[in-house]
């Protein structure tokens, strides 16, 4: 280990997907990192995705699910989330490689002359640069420690055999002969249907995925074969036979009732011995220590008690696309022993247009909002449902109903107040309305309206508390401020800030600047809170987010608690976080974390 340990070399470990996609290939592959970490070994990752975006920034959520934001601002990947979330580790932009990334490194090369007059073709000089990426980006410490990991995960996206991920298999096949036996373990993810006809195992599209593979001069060390049940003996033999892959390294992921309980699941059929094995690390390792994910797993299956959260979104018909989103809420629950339950509402069902249109969907959205024990208008972009999630927000100020508002969401909250409580019928953002006579919510000068791929303010910003006796202060700890990950192109309009707060709304965060407003409250509310950034991306299991563990805590009239418990003796106010601690409340003592009952097994 490279904390004075044996490891000399980076290892890698590669996990590739067959038959079909949506395995649950990122968990697995976070699952396995976490496994590695148990055994003793720092680890990284890095995802490939063969698609021709830059960056995940410019994708719809609706096919891809939610875009990643990380601290440098990359915009990358959901599956990102899961090894930042799964490892406790901060990823940079560069750990997630498109296509397009490196089409775009090869043809600056080609443009400044670097090849010297060669023809530059996909094999060696896209092959060479995929080879050079992983190798560079493997060496960045992730995990706040000086030095380098001891194991790179490397997730390549898509199915074995697509035509866009060829360019990578070919640079991984000889990646792989580069590093040499003993340095590269290769997993291959797969699935084994049953036929509910005869009720039997079928091994066929495994066999027919891994000669694909092997066609495309890659080895698998190991299957890891998604099914409902555990694999049959007779079928793991039939499996090694015709793969030529050890009996003992074929695991099955079978279904569990929380994905928590993957690691474990590869821990009990001993997958850390076959990549130890391969990766000739079985001498420094130590016996995996999973005391914490077991208890997390446990406990997630053991809660009862409900706290239903409703999210008022867009997207509500994909729940990948607030992946980070649902995870924040559900460690925040977990934290606070409560089985989360989300009531997804479109906000455009809330609208008055919706109950001319459709009474019976209008009627429905508001049983559930009224039903809801706290709301959440998440993050987003155009104008469709905005009216909704505004009144969403006035129902849950007016009724005084827990409301968490993030980016979108706090703008929202921002223009609502402004209606009703000004009196500004036509308040609205620029985004929406541009030629609104009250703009509260207005385009950042220093963005950019004609290229929408990274551009928006990204990344990690400060806030800095303007008064300590708020809410929001106290969640984080009673910091002077905090460093939260940033999107958009919108701000609340400066000029209308002393107006807003004279009618009672408070902007207890702020930019260095003073000029940016980053959270909104409203202090006599039981919890009515926005924030310009996204907390969701740095929530973890057992650090639950502060401003989600709030809103849960609100939701289940637990917060004057939790707030007690928060309480810091003065001088340490500025040092100390509870949450980066993680078990210094009494709510988090137990460092835990539950799983999302629809999740069953895909995302962490
Ligand atoms: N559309 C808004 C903006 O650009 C909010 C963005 C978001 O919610 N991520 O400011």
């Amino acid at each position: 280990m490279n904390k004075g340990g044996g490891v000399k070399k980076m290892k890698y470990v590669l996990v590739t997907g067959g038959v079909v996609s949506g395995l649950g290939k990122g968990v697995t592959a976070s699952s396995i990192g976490v496994l590695l970490k148990a055994c003793g070994f720092r680890v990284t990752s890095i995802k490939i995705d063969p698609y021709l975006n830059t960056d995940a920034g410019t994708m719809s959520p609706f096919e891809h699910g939610e875009v990643f934001v990380l601290d440098d601002g990359g915009e990358v990947d959901l599956d990102l989330g899961n090894y930042e979330r799964f490892l406790d580790i901060k990823l940079t932009r560069d750990n997630n490689i498109t296509t397009g990334k490196i089409y775009q490194d090869v043809l600056d090369k080609e443009r400044r002359g670097d090849y010297l007059g060669k023809t530059v073709q996909v094999v060696p000089h896209i092959t060479d640069a995929i080879q050079e990426w992983i190798e560079r980006v493997a060496m960045i410490p992730v995990d706040g420690q000086p030095g380098p990991a001891d194991v790179c995960v490397i997730e390549l996206g898509g199915t074995i055999g697509d035509i866009e991920s060829m360019p990578f298999t070919e640079a991984l096949g000889q990646f792989s002969y580069r590093v040499g036996a003993g340095n590269f373990c290769l997993i291959h993810v797969s699935l084994v249907p049953v036929l509910s006809v005869v009720g039997e195992q079928k091994t066929k599209p495994t066999q027919h995925s891994v000669r694909g593979l092997r066609s495309l001069g890659l080895t698998p060390n190991i299957l890891a074969c998604r099914s409902t049940l555990a694999l049959e003996e007779n079928v793991k033999k039939k499996l090694s036979q015709f793969c030529h892959v050890p009996a003992e390294n074929i695991i099955t992921l079978y279904d569990v009732s929380n994905i928590w309980h993957l690691p474990l699941l590869l821990r009990d059929q001993k997958a850390h011995e076959a990549i130890l094995g391969a990766l000739n690390l079985h001498g420094i390792a130590r016996e995996p220590n999973l005391k914490e994910w077991t208890s997390r797993a446990e406990l997630c299956d053991m809660l009862l008690e409900p706290v239903r959260i409703a999210i008022v979104g867009k997207y509500t018909g994909l729940s990948d696309s607030y992946l980070s989103l649902l995870k924040a809420l559900l460690h925040a629950s977990v934290s606070l022993r409560k089985k989360l339950v989300v009531d997804w509402i479109p906000a455009s069902d809330l609208e008055d247009e919706t109950a001319k249109e459709n009474p019976d969907v209008y009627k429905a959205a508001w049983k559930l909002l009224k039903g809801s024990d706290g709301v959440l208008v998440p993050g987003g972009f155009g104008d469709r449902g905005v009216e909704g999630k505004i009144l969403a927000a006035k129902y849950a100020r007016e009724n005084r109903i827990p409301f968490l508002g993030i980016c979108l969401g706090m703008q929202i909250a921002v223009i609502e107040f402004a209606r009703s409580i000004l009196g500004l019928q036509d308040a609205n953002s620029t985004e929406f309305d541009p030629d609104t006579k009250n703009p509260c919510v207005i385009f950042m000068p220093e963005g950019s309206k004609t290229h929408l791929g990274g551009t928006m303010r990204l990344g990690s910003r400060r806030t800095y508390f303007q008064v300590m006796d708020c809410k929001s202060a106290k969640l984080y700890g009673n910091r002077g401020f905090i460093d939260e990950r940033h999107r958009h192109r919108y701000e609340v309009n400066p000029d209308m800030v002393s107006r807003l707060e004279d009618a009672g709304i408070s902007f207890t965060g702020k930019d260095e600047t003073g000029q940016r407003m980053e959270i909104v409250e409203l202090p006599n509310h039981p919890y009515y809170i926005g924030a310009q950034f996204h907390p969701e991306f740095k929530s973890r299991p057992g650090k639950p987010s502060a401003l989600f563990l709030g809103l849960v805590a609100a939701a289940c009239g637990q917060l004057d608690s939790l707030l007690h418990a928060h309480k810091i003796p003065n001088g340490m106010a500025k040092k100390v976080s509870l949450y980066q601690n993680g078990n210094a409340t009494k709510f988090a003592k137990i460092p835990a974390d539950g799983i999302y009952s629809n999740c069953n097994g895909v995302h962490a």
